[in-house]
């Protein structure tokens, strides 16, 4: 006997992969130039050089067990403290190295922090449509309830009604993630602004806190200056799980943090049940090496003006089609409406011109499809006429 559970998320691939591994194989068939494969969020901009330059470094000067030996279980303290510094001088705060627990990205950010809050069986954990798919495999992990509020599918900002309605008693943490994916939309400072006085409102209605979980892994990939307000700014409950999968482009060297301001109720605690559930998980010492490279590159990015490119080139190309799409302001993906109501149908016919596109029912937004542009730009640039059959089979 074992986990039915874990059988059925193990034998089932996400739609995303299920379409990225049916690109691979089409791809032999028909030549890869002749498939048009937006399925995934992997960057395609090469880590910047300091990437490699501090890599080089670390391996000619530091000692073998510095570099490839275990860390504290929360990360290097040298690490967390010129985090903290560097987020201190960005975001005008006031954090010190443990308020952070290094870890492997994003994901076991959200994993260790859901684990961290959550105490009962009937606690309720909100995400916002559109979300990221894997946050429902997250929740149920903690042994939480998921809520969903719907998406406000006129600004894909937050539809404050909504989740004013979905805020009981039970609920433990709501996650936001802006620039989000997959709208491409960043939440503005009125959104975060509004949300921020509704959870306090509701902390002191129900005498509970409600933790607002910031996931940011394209907290940096934005465009045309468009500003991400800094959350925990706004809301003094809020913990952030950052990744440098996709601002450093280093989504598999597994690295990322989660930061506990001192400004949370009970922060030390949570702290602690922060430490307590990396250590449950076995998400202790995050990878060395990945850590003190990360030291080297504080502050830099990939660079972001491809992307920014690749944006202009889809979106003024399939508005130009007739398409109607998210404006994108973040992150890397393109939303679109689909054509007909019937998302995975839609999907489906694009599939048959081997456009590999992502119905966003999974994403808890029906009737739109994601366009992943991180991507090489000559590929969008064939891809239109088969964008253009496409619109033209619903003309
Ligand atoms: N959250 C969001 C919104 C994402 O898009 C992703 C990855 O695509 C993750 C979390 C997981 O990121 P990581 O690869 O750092 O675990």
């Amino acid at each position: 006997m074992i986990s039915k559970e874990m059988y059925e998320l193990g034998s089932k691939r996400s739609a995303i992969r299920e379409l990225f591994e049916y690109g691979k194989k089409q791809a032999e068939i028909v030549g890869s130039e002749n498939v048009f494969d937006f399925s995934i969020g992997n960057p395609t901009v090469p880590a910047p050089e300091c990437v490699k330059e501090a890599i080089i470094e670390l391996l000619q000067t530091s000692k073998s067990s510095e570099i490839h030996g275990y860390t504290s279980a929360q990360g290097d303290v040298h690490v967390r403290k010129g985090l903290a510094e560097q987020m201190n001088s960005t975001y005008n705060t006031s954090l010190g190295a443990d308020n952070f627990y290094m870890t492997c990205g994003a994901a076991a950010s959200l994993t260790i922090t859901l684990k961290a809050l959550v105490s009962d069986s009937e606690d309720e954990v909100i995400i916002i449509a559109p979300y990221f798919p894997e946050y429902k495999v997250f929740i149920r992990n903690a042994g939480a309830r998921i809520v969903e509020v719907p998406a406000d599918t006129k600004t894909f900002q937050i539809d404050l009604e909504k989740l004013e309605e979905a805020i009981t008693p039970k609920t433990k943490a709501v996650i936001i993630n802006t620039p989000n994916n997959p709208s491409g939309v960043v939440y503005s400072r009125e959104t975060i602004r509004s949300i921020s006085e509704l959870l306090k409102s509701k902390s002191e209605e129900y005498g509970s806190t409600v933790y607002l979980i910031s996931d940011e892994p394209y907290r940096e990939i934005v465009y045309d200056g468009v500003e991400v307000p800094f959350v925990p700014n706004y809301y003094d409950n809020t913990i952030v799980c950052y990744s440098y999968s996709k601002s450093l482009s280093l989504p598999g060297e597994r690295i990322g943090y989660i930061m506990v301001p001192d400004s949370l109720v009970n922060a030390k605690e949570v702290y602690a049940a922060v430490n307590g559930a990396g250590r449950s998980l076995g998400y202790v010492c995050a990878p060395s090496m990945f850590q003190k490279v990360i030291l080297k590159c504080m502050g830099k990015t990939s660079d972001i003006d491809l992307y920014d490119a690749n944006r202009k080139l889809l979106y003024e190309g399939l508005t130009e089609i007739g398409y109607n799409c998210v404006k994108p302001d973040g992150a890397f993906y393109l939303f679109v409406e689909a054509l007909e109501e019937n998302s995975r149908n839609f999907a489906e016919e694009a599939k048959k011109l081997n456009l590999l596109i992502v119905p966003a029912d999974d994403f808890g937004c029906p009737g739109y499809v994601r366009i992943s542009y991180c991507v090489d730009p000559q590929m969008i640039k064939r891809s239109f006429g088969a964008f253009e059959k496409l619109y033209n089979l619903y003309g």
